[in-house]
């Protein structure tokens, strides 16, 4: 039986990067994607691990070589996730995680509709900010263009089969939960 495909998007500073490594952690029959990204490495970030941090070049040659089963620029970067990796993994029978942002999780839905999207959303763009400007991570101009991003995102969140508020991360974390054993119980009964 083919796995299960996730798509969980949510704008930069909504907390997807600890809700998910929290929910990975309690599943961890559920893969995580790695993506392609001409983005600079942060702090603690490794290569292969976070990402497959990669040249402009790169980035162009693997799109002309059509080994992308989506892209997207974002704040002046660009992200990937690979076909051939999504497709080994869920002919394996694995389920599948992609984070991504909304323009790629779209592009998902219309080759792959049986997949699953899943929006995380801030209680409200304020908080967004504050836990942005907190996380110290970013300078002022990529926090702003950030902020411009997530409130496009936010727009696009009601076009995905699920959103979940994370206002509390336990709460949403069981959101989470619920949502894809849902869709698991869904692939078991046929
Ligand atoms: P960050 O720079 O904060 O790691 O990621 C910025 C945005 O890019 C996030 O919304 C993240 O979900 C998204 N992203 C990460 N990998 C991919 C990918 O492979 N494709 C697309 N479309 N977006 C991605």
């Amino acid at each position: 039986m083919q796995g299960k495909l996730f798509i969980i998007s949510g704008c930069s500073g909504v907390g997807k990067g600890t809700l998910l490594k929290m929910f990975l952690k309690n599943n961890p029959d559920i893969k995580l994607s790695i993506s392609a990204t001409t983005r600079q490495p942060r702090a603690g970030e490794v290569d292969g691990i976070n990402y497959f941090f990669i040249s402009k070049d790169e980035f162009k040659q693997a799109v002309n070589n059509n080994e992308f089963l989506e892209f997207a620029q974002f704040s002046d970067n660009f992200y990937g996730t690979k076909k051939n990796f999504v497709e080994k993994t869920l002919n394996k029978g694995i389920d599948l995680i992609l984070e991504i942002e909304v323009q790629g999780a779209k592009q998902v839905k219309e080759k792959m509709p049986e997949a699953v999207t899943v929006f995380i959303m801030p209680p409200s763009v304020e908080t967004l900010e504050e836990r942005l400007r907190g996380r110290h991570t970013e300078d002022e101009e990529t926090i702003k263009k950030r902020l411009n991003e997530a409130k496009r995102e936010l727009k696009a969140g009601s076009e995905f089969d699920y959103q979940v508020i994370n206002d509390n991360l336990d709460d949403a974390l069981s959101t989470l939960q619920q949502i894809i054993d849902t869709e698991r119980n869904k692939n078991v009964n046929g």
